[in-house]
């Protein structure tokens, strides 16, 4: 059995879902098929969702006729027959009623969850009305009886294994089903997600669950790229990574395959393939646990880097310093990305702010704070990057002209990292590509 995710775009117009249905009945493996919100509807509800919690009920009220007129349309471009037209409207209607309803009741946030979670179940509703009028036999597997997650917000994949295969089993004649990424029970058994563009994440937890052959994520890229398309001109499709190289390269805005979704493939050992729904037959990305070849696949950054360097006198020869330093990021629940350190200093990175006020002033009685705002993160990502032949003389050269701030290398085998300037890292990029992969 197979798992096959298609994201927002996959699914956003008509001739986009026509399209998946060919996808997904090319072979006639058992599969999973996870659906994502059409694409703007998860944004659409999340600004309902801010007018709500603001008490603009009227602006609420726009988002929400406007979301219909949308679907109106939609259905009428997806459906040819009257009688499958009327049978779709009724049961999206149900789901307008809804939202028009939640704007007359006290607003809060397990309300708000709710609300997020109308995207993913319109979707599949409208995309199995489509495939019913094609006569193609499926079942709706509804995700919120079997995706939980647990008090800390955790999904188990031993808790949704249970509950889906003990669905799958009563449902044994069935060889295809239709399911809602993004959306779960909490542990107290209400409505909720897996955060923004937990799609994936969902799919990769459900092949995990089912030992599933294969786990494919389809967009509208052929896979993951060698270097940003945005920043450089010429870029290359990956056609193997390892989990963990794939896991550097999703944390840097490789936008394409969300982060936290790397683990269950990779604790389960379920390859993951990310394809691209205009060019089904092309190659794509295989991640895998042991991608054969070795050396630089990827560079990758990430902007919006704040830099902290703690400088003191008592750090010479001294311990327990950096556990100190450490407790006050752990008090603040921020996570550290890179670290370098001296004999007399430790400079560190995070990408989030919201209490670097607070974290200052409490490592401010260990030493001088010194503090770097708007930096980028440059990572070089690759099997055993050290076995690759003059890879960082290759690597030092490109980088010549740029400010590097700081250097890490050699806390995996599998990355460098630079932190530069924010304003260098499209230079960054481009010097790399040249330099690394001989491209443009
Ligand atoms: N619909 C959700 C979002 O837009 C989940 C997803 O698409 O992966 O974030
Ligand atoms: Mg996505």
């Amino acid at each position: 059995m197979k798992v096959m995710k298609f994201g927002g775009t996959s699914v956003g117009k008509p001739e986009r879902m026509h399209d998946v249905a060919t996808l997904i009945t090319r072979d006639a493996e058992e599969k999973i098929v996870v659906l994502s919100a059409l694409s703007g509807t998860t944004n659409s509800l999340v600004e309902i969702g801010n007018a709500m919690a603001n008490g603009d009920r009227e602006a609420a009220k726009q988002v929400i006729d406007k979301l219909d007129a949308h679907y109106q349309t939609f259905i009428s471009n997806l459906l040819v027959t009257e009688a499958a037209q009327q049978k779709c409207r009724a049961i999206i209607a149900e789901h307008f009623e809804f939202l028009n309803i939640i704007l007359k009741i006290s607003f809060n946030d397990a309300l708000n969850k709710d609300i997020l979670a109308q995207g993913e179940l319109m979707s599949t509703k409208m995309f199995s009305c489509y495939l019913e009028e094609k006569g193609i036999d499926h079942m709706l597997l509804p995700a919120l009886d079997f995706m939980s997650i647990d008090a800390y917000d955790e999904p188990q994949v031993g808790a949704i294994k249970a509950k889906l295969s003990n669905i799958l089993a009563q449902n044994s004649d069935k060889k295809l089903f239709i399911t809602q990424g993004y959306i779960c029970r909490n542990a107290k058994g209400e409505v909720d997600n897996l955060k923004r563009g937990g799609s994936d994440y969902s799919a990769s937890l459900i092949a995990a669950a089912i030992q599933a052959s294969v786990c494919e994520i389809w967009t509208d890229i052929d896979g993951m790229h060698n270097n940003d398309p945005r920043i450089v001109k010429k870029t290359v499709a990956i056609e193997q990574l390892s989990f963990d190289e794939a896991a550097e390269l999703a944390y840097f805005g490789a936008k394409i395959l969300h982060p936290a979704s790397i683990w269950p493939a990779q604790h389960y050992n379920v390859p993951v393939k990310l394809l691209n729904t205009m060019e089904p037959d092309a190659k794509g990305t295989l991640i895998v646990e042991n991608a054969g070849s070795v050396g630089v696949k990827a560079v990758a950054a990430k902007d919006g880097i704040t830099a902290i360097k703690i400088k003191s006198s008592r750090m010479l020869l001294a311990y327990g310093f950096l556990r100190k330093v450490f407790e006050v990021f752990e008090k603040y629940r921020t996570s550290i990305d890179m670290i370098t350190t001296s004999e007399v200093a430790v400079s560190l990175t995070i990408d989030n702010n919201t209490y670097l006020d607070d974290i200052i002033r409490e490592l401010e009685p260990f030493g001088t704070v010194e503090l770097d705002k708007d930096q980028a993160i440059v990572s070089i990502v690759g099997n055993e990057i050290g076995k690759t032949e003059h890879i960082l003389s290759k690597l030092f050269d490109s980088i010549a002209d740029i400010p590097v701030r700081m250097v890490s290398y050699g806390g995996s085998p599998h990355n460098v990292t630079l932190l530069v300037p924010g304003s260098f890292k499209t230079q960054t990029l481009q010097v790399l590509n040249k330099g690394i992969f001989g491209l443009d």
